[in-house]
């Protein structure tokens, strides 16, 4: 066994993970003068943003939208960060999946009226919710204990529900803040973009950025445990290479920083954090069917199916990529039969499909998030109270925003705190 080799650096900030959190964190940290080393465990960058190009088809890792208004938007433009893409197409058929039938989804004043799915009443009662989510009210307790507080009838109950699981990708009514949920819902209305080439063009980007400011990526680089002392904090690899800095970032998941470095803080984050995850189905199709559904959103049932080609650039000329997908509730196990019931959608929705397929990405049980925003517990925030120069950052993290937007904005703020911390240490040096 080679010894293991130790370099120690000062002012040297590490960040372990290339997802979105990390890099937007190193390149933070690099742009405010940091020596900043990344190191991502697997052989290419991006983590859950990452797109797996195959046959001329682009997968994102399941339906993955950017919204406007978030904090992962507003790292992109703060980088300079080209964004090419659009908003979802408006002019394909948006249905909703009602007690097994398919029905007008209502999205607009327009095809609300024209909703058999809601009553007059609730239909009165659906504008006056829209407007007291557009108008920045933010309940107190969970999303389940505003919506009880509301006495809707089921049919409405079901509809605003799967709007906020559209937005939140969350399935946990009872557990999911409801301010943090109608922020979200209130975001989502502000659009979202679909991007050409799928995310990875946007870490592809973030790569650039940080390299061109001086980070050092390396990508195989998986990092096996952590020690922190009165010198700084050691970082050790698999391959028996071990690096000294000031200040650590984990931006993985709770239970992979816990494994890394086991204290009581990660613990209690791992024990208290409440995931969304999904199954999820992309295809790839030669072309969209005939009298296909473009969009599917389930009311009774969490599920969702959505033509993401028809906005951004993710097939060979003519193809249709869709994705589609079953939110998990938060101690639901994905059934055996998990892709048939996503089948089952697609053969409700794109008649003909299986014909058309080339391609096909399946992801079950995928976390979409390790943290949702609870009501009665916060998510950690950027630092750990009980080991100096280690800071997390992720979609677990931190009191601002949900999915990427938690992630950029943690990220971000963990940049600032590792400077801070540096900055202290050799001003007491
Ligand atoms: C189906 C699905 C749909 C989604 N839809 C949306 C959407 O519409 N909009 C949106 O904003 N977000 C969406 N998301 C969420 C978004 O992808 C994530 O929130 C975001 O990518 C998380 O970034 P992260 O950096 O926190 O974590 P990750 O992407 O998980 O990155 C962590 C990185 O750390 C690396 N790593 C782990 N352990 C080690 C180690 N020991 N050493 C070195 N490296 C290590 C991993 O390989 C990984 O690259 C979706 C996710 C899924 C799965």
């Amino acid at each position: 066994m080679p010894e293991a080799s130790t370099r120690h650096r000062a002012e040297r900030a590490v960040v372990i993970g290339g997802g979105v959190a990390g890099l937007v964190a190193a390149v933070e940290l690099a742009q405010r003068g940091a020596e900043v080393a990344l190191l991502e465990g697997a052989a290419q960058l991006g983590g859950r943003a990452r797109t797996h190009h195959v046959g001329g088809f682009s997968f994102n890792q399941g339906a993955h939208a950017l919204y406007v208004g978030g904090a992962f938007h507003a790292a992109l433009k703060r980088f300079a960060i080209a964004i090419h893409g659009k908003p979802p197409a408006t002019n394909g058929t948006s249905m909703a999946l009602y007690r097994g039938k398919l029905g007008v989804l209502p999205r607009s004043l327009a095809s609300l009226a024209r909703s058999g799915l809601l009553s007059v009443g609730d239909k009165l009662t659906f504008v006056r919710i829209q407007s007291f989510i557009k108008d920045g009210e933010r309940p107190s307790g969970s999303f389940a204990a505003w919506l009880d507080g509301e006495r809707l009838s089921p049919a409405l109950r079901a509809t605003i529900e799967a709007f906020a699981r559209l937005s939140t990708y969350g399935n946990a009514p009872a557990d999911m803040s409801a301010a943090a949920t109608l922020d979200q819902m209130r975001m989502a209305m502000q659009g979202v973009i679909y991007v050409d080439g799928g995310w990875s063009a946007l870490i592809d980007g973030l790569a650039t950025r940080a390299r061109s400011t001086g980070v050092e990526i390396r990508t195989g680089a998986s990092v096996v445990s952590i020690e922190t002392g009165h010198s700084g904090v050691r970082v050790k690899l698999t391959d028996g290479d071990a690096i000294g800095a000031s200040t650590v970032l984990l931006a993985v998941s709770p239970n992979e920083a816990y494994k890394l470095l086991p204290v009581a803080s990660l613990q209690q984050a791992v024990e208290q954090a409440i995931p969304a995850r999904a199954n999820v189905l992309d295809l790839g199709l030669e072309r969209l069917p005939e009298n296909a559904v473009t969009r599917v959103q389930g009311i009774d049932r969490a599920l969702y199916l959505s033509l993401h080609s028809d906005a951004a650039k993710l097939t060979p000329d003519g193809g249709a990529l869709i994705h589609i997908a079953r939110y998990l509730a938060p101690d639901e196990k994905p059934e055996a039969d998990a892709i048939a019931e996503l089948e089952a959608l697609a053969d409700v929705a794109l008649p003909g499909w299986r014909a058309l397929e080339r391609q096909r990405q399946r992801l079950i049980g995928m976390p979409v998030s390790h943290g949702v925003p609870r009501w009665n517990a916060r998510r950690p925030g950027v630092r750990l109270s009980d080991a100096s120069g280690v800071f997390i950052a992720g979609d677990w993290v931190g009191d601002s925003g949900m999915i990427s937007d938690a992630a950029a904005a943690s990220g971000a703020e963990a940049a600032k705190a590792m400077l801070a911390h540096s900055t202290a240490m050799v001003r007491a040096a």
